[in-house]
């Protein structure tokens, strides 16, 4: 699958993945919709690119569903370009994990290529340091107080973390739940300090009226 995929790419001229202009130098993303990403945003220790409409939950949709992994690539450049003007210390970039059966289905992490993105483009290294050990029931169904119970210990820690400063990496921020989890492991485990860029944050006002 992966070679044939490789292979269309050589045949068919590649797109950008929301306009469907001809790319030539760009990757993921043509020039104009790379510019309507928003700039990037700090709130607390998260850094983010605006909220969960328009251009940009059309991005999160193309990396999530699409299949397009090359729009990980300018999402993450403009992260690494939020995470230096806020000059946060950074050792390595988390991505946090899929349960292991919906990554099958979906056939990769859309975290884990954003994760990749944002640290080639920081020159820092990628860890994979978590990892779910047990099934969570869709987020997007449960109510907030269910949520934090739901994903609750769901996370195991398998890297050496001690002492780093790390970013967790996500595509989407909504109750915080999952990520307050992953942070409260990695901080058990000895990291120095734990914090969030996502590519967008979905107020609750959002997450009442979209079904995700
Ligand atoms: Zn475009």
């Amino acid at each position: 699958m992966i070679q044939l995929e490789s292979l269309l790419n050589l045949i068919l001229p590649v797109r950008c993945a929301l306009c469907s202009a001809y790319l030539e130098t760009e990757i993921g993303l043509c020039t104009n919709c790379q510019a309507k990403l928003g700039a990037p945003k700090l709130e607390g220790n998260i850094i983010h690119l605006g909220a969960y409409h328009g251009h940009l939950e059309r991005a999160v949709r193309a990396l999530k569903f699409g299949k397009n992994r090359n729009v990980a690539v300018p999402l993450g450049r403009r992260l690494a370009q939020g995470i230096r003007d806020a000059i946060w210390q950074v050792d390595a970039i988390v991505p946090i994990p899929l349960f292991v059966l919906r990554q099958q289905t979906r056939g990769y992490n859309q975290a884990r290529e954003l994760a990749k993105s944002l640290a080639t483009a920081l020159d820092v290294p990628k860890l994979e340091a978590l990892r779910r050990v047990k099934s969570t029931k869709r987020q997007a169904r449960l109510g907030k107080t269910e949520r934090s119970s739901n994903v609750r210990e769901a996370f195991e820690v398998l890297a050496h973390v001690r002492n780093l400063e790390l970013v967790l990496v996500d595509d989407v921020y909504t109750s915080g739940a999952t990520a307050t989890e992953c942070a409260l492991a990695l901080i058990e485990a000895g990291a120095k300090r734990v914090r969030i860029a996502v590519i967008s944050r979905v107020l609750e006002s959002d997450s009442k009226s979209k079904s995700r």
